[in-house]
């Protein structure tokens, strides 16, 4: 030890340089994986002890199972279940780093990554960031709404309805009290579907036994959708069948509907509706996030990569998009991939595969993605299957969604405690604690203005309706 060195620091020379991210040093060719997701993660699992370094960078220290994003954010679930830490999921893999950092930027020339922690090379980089939540430009929208692409925004959802809830039982105003419980969901694919038959089932039986105050046909629920059906990518059997099973649950469903604006107050449609409500989840739609570097004429609609038929990014020599980020253009998918779980994992041990024959110099196929078909819940007891030629809906639908569910949870903790939450609600209906641990606040510019200018703005509401044609 040198005298001048601080105690408890020791004298090594594995970082040299100073905004380099310090890995162990291997002389096998270095796989950097950007995005722990359900792409992300398939492919780790396939190059785990293989004789290559794998560094997986991920913004979060855990992958997030996001189908089940809305049972946290109507306290079905606590959050804890559905995300699993990457150490924990990387623990005895003797090849694979995990580093906690955001890329920022591609440097493809230098074969570097530039993350907001530092920068490190590699000899293959694998984007599988996944996506973001699209307000197609409407900014007011943006702003004042919730999107659910992330384990914090099911946890502001769920203050938000809490919270609003609370304020909805002081207010004496009336028309201030329809706004707090009215909730309108944007898009009806399957989160907006699942998150529409959730919130109606805490309705109707969490509401009256929490908020005696108030009956539970206080709690207006609406579900726009652009398209002329539910779940557009699904059979006709299983949409019809959706819109049923939400309209019995006094779910109000406007098919044909776009929003247009939303001031954290009123929702707007492209129709000329108006709905007073001060909760507004959107679902509507996604588009792909990666760091910058990768020219824009390798980006396809939905912002996402143009890849060839083996997954690697157009335009690129040693550059891989997996998962809801890629998009394999060609005539049988002329749109890409469906941004689903399937195609994710699909994709990942599909590279796994490749990069190792490429380390081995064997020559590999083109990937294929199996359709094992699509599922959603609409509360409980109640869901729609496709599968293949078999369509079929209700308890069954509902019992393989649980299944299907709770094995795709990482990890063994987190599909007991799951199940267990899912075993007592079966019986109870019975939710998680719905508690308010923290307080939620909109964007500073939509904050609660002053109680003079509340009022004034409740005055001028007082003509809208629930729904205003
Ligand atoms: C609410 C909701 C419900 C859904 N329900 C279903 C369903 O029922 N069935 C189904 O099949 N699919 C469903 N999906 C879609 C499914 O979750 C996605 O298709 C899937 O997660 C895509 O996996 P991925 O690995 O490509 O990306 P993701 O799972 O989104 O993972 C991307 C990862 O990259 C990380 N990341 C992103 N950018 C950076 C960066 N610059 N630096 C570092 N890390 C970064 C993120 O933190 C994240 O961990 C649902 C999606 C949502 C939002």
């Amino acid at each position: 030890m040198s005298n001048n060195q601080i105690l408890g620091s020791i004298d090594h020379d594995k970082c040299k340089v100073a905004d380099e991210i310090c890995l162990p040093d291997s002389e096998q060719p270095r796989i950097v994986i950007v995005g722990g997701g359900f792409a992300g993660l398939a492919l780790v699992e396939g190059l785990k002890n293989k004789n290559v370094q794998i560094v997986l960078i991920d913004r979060n220290n855990f992958h997030q199972f996001q189908p089940l994003f809305y049972q946290v954010a109507t306290s079905g679930l606590e959050p804890d279940s559905i995300v699993f830490p990457f150490r924990k999921q990387i623990k005895g893999y003797k090849n694979v780093s995990f580093r906690l950092a955001e890329v920022r930027e591609i440097q493809a020339s230098t074969n570097t990554v530039i993350t907001d922690k530092g920068k490190l090379t590699y000899d293959y980089l694998v984007l599988a960031t996944g996506t973001k939540t699209n307000f197609f430009g409407m900014e007011e929208v943006e702003r004042n709404s919730l999107g659910m692409k992330d384990i914090r925004d099911s946890l502001n959802i769920r203050h938000m309805m809490l919270q609003n809830l609370e304020q909805a039982a002081i207010t004496c105003d009336d028309v201030e009290r329809d706004a707090l419980t009215n909730f309108v969901i944007v898009g009806g694919g399957p989160a907006g579907v699942e998150m529409a038959g959730a919130l109606a089932e805490f309705c109707k039986y969490i509401l009256p036994k929490d908020y005696p105050e108030y009956p539970s046909s206080i709690m207006n629920i609406f579900l726009v959708e652009a398209m002329d059906k539910l779940l557009i990518a699904m059979s006709d059997k299983a949409s019809s069948r959706t819109l049923t099973y939400l309209e019995n649950l006094n779910v109000t469903v406007l098919l044909n509907e776009s929003v247009s604006n939303y001031d954290g107050k009123v929702v707007q449609t492209k129709n000329g509706k108006r709905i007073l409500a001060k909760n507004l989840i959107w679902t509507a739609g996604v588009k792909g996030d990666f760091p910058k570097g990768i020219d824009q004429k390798h980006v396809a609609k939905g912002n996402r990569l143009k890849t060839d038929a083996y997954l690697k990014v157009e335009g690129q020599e040693n550059i891989y998009a997996i998962g809801d980020i890629a998009a394999l253009i060609s005539e049988e998918t002329p749109i890409g991939h469906p941004q689903v779980a399937q195609a994710a994992i699909q994709q990942g041990n599909y590279l796994a595969q490749m990069l190792n024959n490429l380390n081995n110099n064997i020559p590999s196929k083109s990937f294929k993605y199996t359709d094992k078909g699509s599922l959603a819940t609409v509360g409980k007891r109640k869901a729609v299957a496709d599968l293949g030629k078999l369509k079929f809906t209700g308890y069954f639908a509902w019992l393989l969604w649980s299944v299907v569910h709770l094995m795709s949870i990482s990890g063994f903790r987190n599909k007991l405690l799951v199940g267990f939450n899912w075993a007592i609600s079966y019986f109870s209906y019975e939710k998680s604690n719905r508690v308010i641990i923290r307080n939620f606040k909109r964007d500073s510019t939509t904050e609660t203005p002053s109680k003079n200018n509340t009022n004034n703005a409740l005055e001028k509401d007082k003509n809208i309706q629930k729904t205003q044609h």
